[in-house]
């Protein structure tokens, strides 16, 4: 990559990433998405799983469904089902007791509209990342973003050491970026340091998170004991929510595919243990194995499933909403945002309102980029 100074650099292809990105583009800026994963979508991801005999399995491992109560939220969903990037999920949800061992509050009348990208929870963000003037890059993670004073922009080296370019504004949509948490995951020092952003630095360095594992589960044979096709658990400190991801619409239904997820405490107790470093497959497979128990523990009658894994979202959602109204951080003098859920409120809908409002700082000073 060359030394030019392109535009933005937007760091993250979540959802709040991909909607800076692709609000800028369409403003006429040029953006480069980083992105440390494989494939686009953070904690809208897909997971795409190969059986021993080679059947494949995809997985909303991540947020299973979202719900839209804002105005400006509404517009933009309907725009992304005109597209055909998302469609409502009308299926039956409700909760099992494990006191009484009854499913109660069955939803029949879908209180809210429930939302899933389709043919996956990642499409939207796929979509976003791929509209003209976003370049993206996947697997590539931001190692460093350094200021140069002297060439008032910013030059990004990846966690490879490999230079990425200078830009003129960045987008950061990791809470992490100048978190101590980041060394605790990685073993390296955060991306940016926080004495180029002091004021909102503070803000952004110790976000209280909640973790979650998901188990993926896939049956030869309908769960046809469970009447509805997602639930909470109340009365139960392991699982929070089971669902059945093959009953969304535009999914596979050669076998039936079910995400459960377990509660906070389950998961902050496994990671008190472990660590926040990659689990290894043999904690995962104890994981996998505790939460299946407790479905099994419900006393219905769980078919046997030919695949089970579990997976571990150490900052599943931020338990705090760091940005007010702005809805976003923003440092005009560096030309640098800071967006996610955790400006807003834990979930995708908060997400997209702080890509959203990141977008518009930058589109208030076009013309000086
Ligand atoms: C198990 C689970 C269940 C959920 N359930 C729901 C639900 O029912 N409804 C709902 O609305 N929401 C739900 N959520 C929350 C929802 O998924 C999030 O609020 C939303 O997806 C957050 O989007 P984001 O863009 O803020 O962050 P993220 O999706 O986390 O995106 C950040 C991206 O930045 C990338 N990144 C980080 N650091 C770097 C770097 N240095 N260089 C390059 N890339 C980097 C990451 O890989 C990631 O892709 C759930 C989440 C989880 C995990």
């Amino acid at each position: 990559m060359s030394g030019v100074v392109s535009k933005v650099a937007v760091l993250g292809s979540g959802i709040s990433g991909a909607v800076c990105a692709s609000t800028l583009a369409r403003n006429g800026l040029s953006v480069t998405i980083f992105e440390s994963a494989r494939g686009p979508g953070g904690r809208m991801s897909q997971r795409r799983e190969i059986t021993e005999d080679g059947k494949e399995l995809l997985f909303d491992h991540g947020a299973p469904y979202f719900t839209v109560s804002n105005a400006d939220m509404l517009g933009i969903v309907h725009d992304w089902e005109a597209r055909g990037l998302v469609a409502e999920w009308k299926e039956n949800f409700g909760s099992f007791d494990f006191v009484s061992k009854k499913f109660v509050d069955i939803e029949k009348e879908r209180l809210s509209k429930k939302y899933v990208g389709v043919p996956g929870m990642n499409s939207i963000c796929s979509a976003l990342c791929h509209e003209p003037g976003v370049d993206r890059k996947f697997g590539v993670g931001v190692g460093r973003v350094e200021w140069l004073e002297d060439e008032d922009s910013w030059s990004l080296i990846g966690l490879d050491g490999q230079f990425l370019g200078r830009f003129k504004g960045v987008v950061a949509s990791d809470k992490n970026i100048v978190s101590p948490r980041f060394t605790d995951v990685t073993g390296r020092p955060p991306p940016l340091d926080s004495r180029l952003i002091p004021e909102l630095a503070v803000k952004v360095k110790e976000i209280p998170v909640s973790p979650c594992f998901a188990l993926m589960l896939a049956f030869e044979e309908p769960v046809s004991s469970v009447p509805v096709r997602g639930l909470s658990f109340k009365n139960s400190e392991v699982l929070s929510w089971a669902f059945c991801n093959s009953s969304k619409p535009e999914r596979s239904t050669i076998s039936e595919q079910w995400v459960l997820h377990s509660t906070d405490e389950y998961a902050k107790g496994v990671i008190a243990q472990m660590g926040l470093k990659k689990p290894s497959n043999e904690a995962l497979a104890k994981v996998a194995d505790e939460l299946f128990q407790e479905f099994l523990d419900t006393g219905l009658n769980i078919p046997r499933p030919f695949f089970k894994k579990a997976h571990r979202w150490g900052s599943a959602f931020p338990a705090a909403s760091i940005a007010g109204e702005d809805k976003c951080l923003w440092d005009g003098k560096k030309r640098l945002a800071i967006c996610g859920d955790f400006c807003v409120s834990p979930n995708v809908e908060g997400a997209v309102l702080s890509g959203l409002a990141a977008s518009a700082k930058f589109i208030e000073i076009l013309s000086c980029l």
